[in-house]
């Protein structure tokens, strides 16, 4: 045990707080900068008095598709007493998301989907709007935003993605025809050829980054789809085939999302009428989907975040709570 606010390791024990169940939580105080603290300081359930269990069940029964009335109903509370809590648990999203590790090689696929918040507004001018990005092979879910379908939303997810995605030696960025993940994506990962690498027949000087290859799956007036490059590639960067290129993997889990997170199904969801309430939900199944709930498509009682290197076993949604990030968790 050390004190959350200097790290110091001297610490004084100092009675007890107790939670509405009853349970007693041990307090202590720190002999260096005199603060007190317990053990959830710093975790989502940090001055809660509700017991983690309750909060646990409820996300649980959220993740999977219940909506935040319904929520509020079966566990006695209002609902808005519910969205605090998901709140808390989004609010320590960036300390459940770690980057790639460096030199991995990993194929990230960038897809949208929609979900009507708030008035009935065109979709061009509705803020329901998520872009969103997987890892194929491991299915980990790097980065969701939810908002209005427009350049900051893409230059925002593609930051976001390219931070996760850059310590990679081998990297494959495959869209749908959006053409923005593209031109996103060029301002932060374009690179000039130096004398050496620059062939006089290669034709380009300016090119992506070494190991990066850029396509996207365009769709055609008649219904047929083609495979697009997006720009001149490194010469030393092989290229995939043209069937490798598509986001599939994220129709699927679109497909997913749709069916446990009720802000996407129930489109007249008054919860889901902020662009904050879409990103609250978002951050939490984000959660959830990669450290928690084993994924169908990997081998037996594997998460995404196992299959990433992060973790070695599945971790519950109590861990989440009780828990500073992923760094703390034996594991
Ligand atoms: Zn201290």
């Amino acid at each position: 045990m050390e004190c959350p606010y200097c790290l110091s390791e001297k610490i004084l024990k100092r009675g007890f707080d107790s939670l509405q169940d009853g349970t007693l939580v041990q307090r202590y105080q720190c002999k260096d900068c005199n603060r007190r603290f317990n053990e959830r300081t710093g975790t989502p359930m940090a001055r809660l008095r509700t017991a983690s269990s309750v909060v646990s069940y409820a996300i649980k029964a959220r993740t999977e598709g219940m909506g935040i009335r319904a929520a509020g109903r079966t566990f006695g509370k209002s609902h808005t007493t519910i969205m605090r809590w998901e709140k808390r648990l989004a609010d320590q999203a960036q300390n459940w998301s770690p980057p790639a590790p460096a030199a991995s090689d990993v194929t990230v696929e960038g897809d949208e989907v929609y979900t009507r918040v708030g008035k009935n507004l065109p979709p061009s001018q509705s803020q329901g709007w998520t872009i969103h990005f997987l890892e194929r092979e491991s299915r980990y879910w790097l980065t969701a935003q939810a908002g209005l379908k427009d350049a900051q939303l893409f230059a925002n997810g593609v930051y976001s993605a390219w931070e996760w995605v850059k310590a990679c030696d081998g990297i494959r960025w495959f869209t749908d025809g959006e053409r923005r993940y593209g031109q996103e994506l060029w301002k932060l990962a374009n690179v000039y050829l130096n004398g050496e690498e620059c062939h006089p027949d290669y034709g380009h000087r300016k090119v992506w980054r070494e190991g990066l290859e850029v396509a996207m799956k365009v769709k055609g007036s008649q219904g047929n789809r083609r495979v697009e490059w997006v720009k001149a590639e490194h010469p030393f960067t092989a290229i995939s085939l043209g069937s490798e290129v598509h986001a599939n993997h994220n129709e699927a889990h679109n497909a997913a999302l749709r069916r446990r997170c009720s802000a996407y199904r129930r489109r007249q969801s008054l919860y889901a009428k902020k662009r904050s309430g879409l990103q609250r939900v978002l951050d939490v199944q984000r959660l959830i989907h990669n450290w928690v709930r084993p994924h169908w498509g990997l081998s037996k009682q594997t998460t995404p975040a196992m299959e990433m290197g992060f973790c070695s076993r599945p971790l519950s949604t109590l861990e989440l709570l009780t828990n500073k990030g992923f760094r703390y968790v034996p594991c």
